[in-house]
């Protein structure tokens, strides 16, 4: 060997190995860019779910078995009059209606009765409890997320803690998740990012189970600020399962683009998110273990053996008393009967001011029919002052709604138009209360995918890119209230 050889040799070598120890240091260290990395788990020891046995399949594949959903077209008043005193008649699950058609869901034999009748109509779902069966699994393996308390996490070292939130968030998102995995898994972010958010319990239900709230406020301290506050509420329905994935997946990416991206760490440092992917929570454990298409929440009712109210009717404006407490549109006795209305009556009415805190944005989430809604919802008679505000930002959002996989949402005042029987009333909105009463400067109410193709029973494989396509429109909404407001 040359003697220039030998030097390279002695010199360079142990130059370059303490570069890399270096580079491998600063790379470990460097905690943001390890909470981005995407982490391949080499071997698992988390149980594959055995669907069999997760409860919902025993208990109601033999309930839906003889059960389709059938969309009947509208072809003038009468033929509207007729679909929905029939289906009013005979107690029918109504999921979706609109100017142009009805969706109901009814069992084989009162189908073929009914398209007697009302020959206009499409089959959507010809089969519900295979629909059912298919809507639970992604075609990808299904892990068994196990469940974590605060403790667990606060003592657990921080590379395998780091490892289970990776994992926890790509199996989290391949299928429905139930009520279980839904808490540890907002646990798991709270801890994770404890700098950023933390989770609180916006009251109790009937039941006795905590309304969870992940309040994310970015890493600029706001116990002096008055940081203004976006609201965003998922699942006032129980069977809309799709806003739960969708709310969890825009508050982990929330906090874990902060360090990364500019527009979302603005978004951070200026308004304080308040996010509920879960407020009507007895519902929908009720929906995993008795009822998938439950609606209401499940409290006890004054002189009823009926249970329930309809969380989104139970809302103090145009609110409406009356009504068969068996229904599922009965909001009440009284407005914020319900306890998840009253927690979220709170939320903005009380616990805000106190703090000189002001609620500029409100989102309820809902599906399906893939539209952005503003108030009023009560009757299409009111025009809100702001309309063409209203239209201007629903117009922004249904455009980056249509950009990230093509879908098409649509955009309007939330009202129904007279049916044909009687002007549609929507009493006790959530947006009409927080525009109306608390003065909330840009409520909407979001409906998801799909556009009835498979309506409350949306294919896992669809959480993903739903979820993508809403946290798009998300950071277009606070941009539009951050430069509107000022
Ligand atoms: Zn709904």
């Amino acid at each position: 060997m040359s003697r220039t050889l030998k030097l390279c040799a002695y010199v360079f070598a142990p130059l370059i190995l303490l570069i890399t120890v270096i580079c491998i240091y600063l790379d470990f260290g460097n905690s943001q860019k390890f909470r981005n990395s995407i982490w391949e788990p080499k071997s698992s020891n988390w149980e594959v779910l055995d669907e069999g046995s997760s409860g919902i399949w025993a208990n109601m594949n033999a309930k839906y078995q003889n059960d389709q959903v059938i969309r009947f077209y509208h072809e003038g008043n009468d033929a509207t009059r007729e679909v929905l005193l029939y289906a009013e008649s005979r107690n029918l699950d109504i999921w979706n209606t609109g100017s142009r058609y009805t969706d109901i869901r009814l069992r084989r034999e009162v189908a073929k009765e009914m398209i007697s009748m009302i020959p206009n109509h499409k089959v959507l779902i010809s089969n519900v409890s295979m629909v059912l069966a298919n809507s639970m699994s992604s075609g990808q393996e299904t892990k068994n997320l196990p469940p974590l308390d605060f403790n667990t996490l606060s003592t657990m070292p921080q590379e395998p803690f780091s490892k289970l939130y990776l994992k926890y968030t790509e199996e989290f998102y391949k299928n429905y998740q139930n009520l279980e995995a839904i808490n540890s898994y907002l646990r798991l972010l709270a801890s994770m990012y404890s700098d950023l958010c933390e989770l609180t319990s916006l009251g109790t239900t009937a039941e006795g189970r905590s309304i969870l709230a992940l309040r994310i406020h970015g890493r600029i301290p706001n116990k002096d600020e008055k940081k203004e506050v976006i609201i965003l509420q998922g699942t006032a329905h129980a069977r809309e399962w799709i806003s739960i994935p969708t709310l969890c997946y825009s508050a982990w990416k929330l906090v874990a683009q902060y360090d990364s991206d500019n527009r979302v760490r603005k978004l951070l440092d200026k308004f304080e998110w308040i996010i509920v992917p879960v407020l009507n929570v007895d519902g929908y454990a009720y929906t995993w273990s008795e009822d998938r298409f439950w609606t209401k929440n499940r409290q006890s009712l004054k002189n009823s053996n009926c249970k329930g109210i309809n969380i989104d009717n139970n809302w103090g404006f145009g609110f409406n008393g009356q009504g068969n407490p068996c229904d599922e549109l009965f909001g009440g006795l009284e407005p914020f009967e319900a306890n998840e209305t009253f927690a979220m009556f709170n939320l903005i009415s009380n616990t805000l001011p106190k703090e000189k805190k002001s609620t500029v944005g409100f989102l309820d989430i809902h599906s399906y029919s893939q539209s952005v809604l503003w108030p009023y919802a009560y009757s299409c008679d009111l025009l809100p002052a702001d309309d063409e505000n209203f239209q201007e930002l629903a117009m922004g959002l249904t455009k980056v709604l249509h950009q990230v996989h093509g879908r098409l949402y649509s955009h309007q005042q939330a009202c129904i138009p007279f049916d044909g029987i009687h002007k549609h009333y929507h009493p006790g909105a959530a947006i009409d209360f927080a525009y109306f009463n608390a003065e909330v400067r840009w409520p909407f109410t979001i409906r998801l995918r799909d556009v009835g193709d498979y309506g409350y029973l949306l294919p896992a494989r669809e959480i993903v890119p739903t979820s993508r396509e809403f946290y798009a429109m998300l950071l277009y909404y606070g941009q539009f209230i951050s430069e509107a407001a000022y």
